[in-house]
């Protein structure tokens, strides 16, 4: 059995082809649990001795099974809903393929790939951004191997960014040993890192696209600008599964980005055509905050909805922009990402003004 070498190799990619290794070797006609097997499996010998990548190796057997503590939700759903973490992102795996939504930052996505091994049957990863944010697209590198998506208009923002990735990559920190085993690997493989490492290598465009994953139908659709001018958003009709990417901040203010196309009218149109997707049922997973159904986009279309009205009533009254963003409302109330409340009753300033 060939090792993989450990950590990055000579081009700077993390490698993990040990992992996949890993994974194709469970047998999967096997009817132990899931995570006792991975329990029993979990020792850096054990690992090794597959051909398991002696990085993730050394992680996972740190760790209980997976590196990231993921929301099992069932039927090969796994969820990682954190706001101390970047956007939230979505693993669905089903026939041996997996899908993964979004990927944090370089070190979590590292993680999250490892993970992805792991918890599939390692047969194929594909990737999907839901819009550019570096919050959204920051672990892309670690799959730089496997095909990936996104909006043609994220492709370019996604490229600008790569000086705030590989900064991202240098500073990595792990939480806990399992992690901090990652990191170190992710910080000195960084320097090397360039553009094309996390750009995605197809482009989906307003017209959208289905993915096939194992037996799952993934609908992609593009509703036009909101919080980006290249937000896509995820359905799974099999599962009754949506998620919204940015398009929906649950319980928090709502981040505002005038160099990203953002358009608060445009967002409102775009989670009505995200409303219609869902039934009383549907588990909608946000961008950020936590999970939750269809409730939580009629209370995003209520936010933007009710700024708009406000930002109007302070420039019918001749109020400066200053002034207008120290203002909060009752609708306001309650919100989290204080911090990002001024920024955007100033975008939605300057769009009402044509400033
Ligand atoms: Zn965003």
């Amino acid at each position: 059995m060939v090792f993989a070498p450990a950590g990055p190799g000579s081009d700077g990619r993390l490698r993990v082809p040990g992992v996949m290794a890993f994974a194709r070797m469970e047998d999967r006609s096997m009817t132990m649990d899931r995570r006792a097997f991975l329990g029993g499996m979990v020792s850096a010998g054990g690992m090794l001795a597959l051909g398991v990548d002696r990085v993730f190796a050394s992680a996972l057997a740190l760790g209980d099974g997976t590196l990231l503590d993921w929301n099992e939700r069932g039927s090969g759903v796994f969820v990682m809903a954190d706001l101390s973490t970047g956007g939230n992102s979505l693993m669905l795996v089903s026939e041996g393929q997996a899908l993964v939504v979004d990927t944090k930052s370089p070190l979590l996505g590292a993680a999250i790939r490892g993970d992805t091994e792991v918890l599939s049957d390692g047969a194929g990863v594909t990737l999907l951004n839901t819009h550019h944010h570096g919050d959204h697209t920051g672990g892309n590198e670690a799959f730089a191997d496997v095909p990936s998506y996104a909006h043609a208009r994220a492709l370019p923002r996604i490229e600008a960014q790569i000086e705030r990735f590989k900064s991202a990559g240098r500073n990595a920190k792990g939480s806990g040993p399992a992690m901090e085993v990652l990191a170190k690997s992710v910080r000195s493989a960084a320097g090397s890192w360039t553009a094309e490492m996390f750009v995605p290598d197809h482009a989906i465009n307003d017209e959208g696209t289905t993915l096939e994953i194992g037996e799952r139908s993934v609908e992609i659709s593009h509703f036009g600008a909101g919080h980006t001018d290249n937000d896509l958003v995820v359905r799974v009709p099999s599962l009754n599964l949506v998620h919204t990417g940015d398009l929906v901040f649950n319980g928090l203010h709502a981040y505002y980005d005038p160099e990203a196309g953002v358009s608060a009218r445009g967002w409102i149109g775009s989670l009505e055509r995200v409303l219609a997707l869902c039934d009383e049922d549907t588990v909608v997973i946000p961008g950020h905050g936590m999970v939750g159904d269809r409730s939580i986009i009629s209370a995003a279309i209520g936010y933007h909805t009710a700024l708009i009205e406000a930002v109007q009533k302070e420039i019918d009254a001749g109020a400066a922009k200053e002034n207008a963003q120290e203002k909060s409302w009752a609708f306001m109330e309650g919100l989290e990402f204080e911090s990002i409340r001024a920024r955007a009753i100033g975008a939605v300033y300057d769009e009402l003004s044509g400033g």
